[in-house]
C-alpha cells in the first residue's frame, strides 16, 4: 500500500506553545519514517511557525478533511479514544491517512474528538488511556508501519514530572516509553511545563 499520511485536523482557534512543539515532533518524526504530515483546518490568520513549515513531507490546508478526502473517505481512519475496536496492524493494509483531533489533551477529556466523529471516517482507539496528539500518532505510527501490536508497545501512565526541590506535577496521559525508560515527549515539551506549571495549568494540556 502507498505511504502513509498522518492528518491532524487542528480544532482550536489558536497555535499555542504546547501544540507547535507537538506538531513539530510529529512532523519530523513522520519525515523520518517516509510518511507524510498534513495539518488540516489551519485558518489563513494563523502563522505556522518556520521551522514546522520546512519539514520535508509537511503541508497545512486551510480545508477540513473531510473537504480534502471527499471522494476517499474509506481510505481514512479516524483515531478516535470512543472507537469500539482498537486499532492494528493489519488496518495498515485498509487505510492509508490516519487523521487525528488536534486538541490539547484535558482532564477529564471532554470528548472533541467527536467533532470529527461526527463525520462519518471508520474509527480505531488506541486502547482506554487519553494520549498527547504526538503519542496518538507515534502509537500509530509503531502499528501500521512498524507493525507492532497495540498491547507490545512499551508505555508510562501519569508520569510526574519534578518542577522543583518541592513541587512535581502528574501528566494524567498514557506516553510511549523511551529507550531510557522515560516518557518520549517532544524537544523542550518538560521546559514548557515546568514554566507553565509555575503559572498555574489551568485549560493547558
Ligand atoms: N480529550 C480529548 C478529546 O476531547 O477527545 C482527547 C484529545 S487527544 C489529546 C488528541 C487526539 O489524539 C484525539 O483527538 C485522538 O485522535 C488521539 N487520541 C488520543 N488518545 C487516544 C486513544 N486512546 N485512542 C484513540 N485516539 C486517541
Amino acid at each position: 500500500m502507498a505511504g502513509k499520511t498522518y492528518i491532524v485536523e487542528h480544532l482550536d482557534e489558536e497555535l499555542g506553545p504546547w501544540s507547535e512543539l507537538e506538531y513539530l515532533t510529529i512532523a519530523k518524526e513522520s519525515n523520518q519514517a517516509g510518511a507524510k504530515f498534513c495539518l488540516s483546518s489551519i485558518p489563513p490568520s494563523l502563522t505556522l511557525p518556520e521551522a514546522l513549515k520546512t519539514v520535508p513531507g509537511f503541508t497545512a490546508d486551510g480545508r477540513s478533511v473531510e473537504t480534502l478526502y471527499a471522494d476517499n473517505k474509506s481510505r481514512v481512519c479516524l483515531l478516535d479514544p470512543a472507537a469500539t475496536k482498537e486499532l492494528s496492524p493489519e488496518d495498515g493494509e485498509t487505510f492509508d491517512v490516519f487523521l487525528f483531533g488536534g486538541i490539547l489533551g484535558d482532564d477529564p477529556p471532554r470528548d472533541r474528538t467527536s467533532e470529527l466523529r461526527k463525520k462519518g471516517f471508520e474509527g480505531r482507539r488506541l486502547g482506554p488511556k487519553q494520549m498527547t496528539t504526538d503519542t496518538a500518532v507515534r502509537v500509530t505510527r509503531l502499528i501500521v508501519q512498524e507493525k507492532i501490536p497495540l498491547d507490545k508497545i512499551p508505555y508510562v501512565d501519569n508520569p510526574e514530572l519534578r518542577i522543583n526541590k518541592n513541587e512535581s506535577t502528574e501528566m494524567p496521559f498514557r506516553y510511549v516509553k523511551g529507550e531510557n525508560g522515560q516518557p518520549i515527549m517532544p524537544d523542550g515539551m518538560v521546559e514548557l511545563i515546568k514554566k507553565d506549571s509555575e503559572k498555574g495549568f489551568g485549560d493547558l494540556f
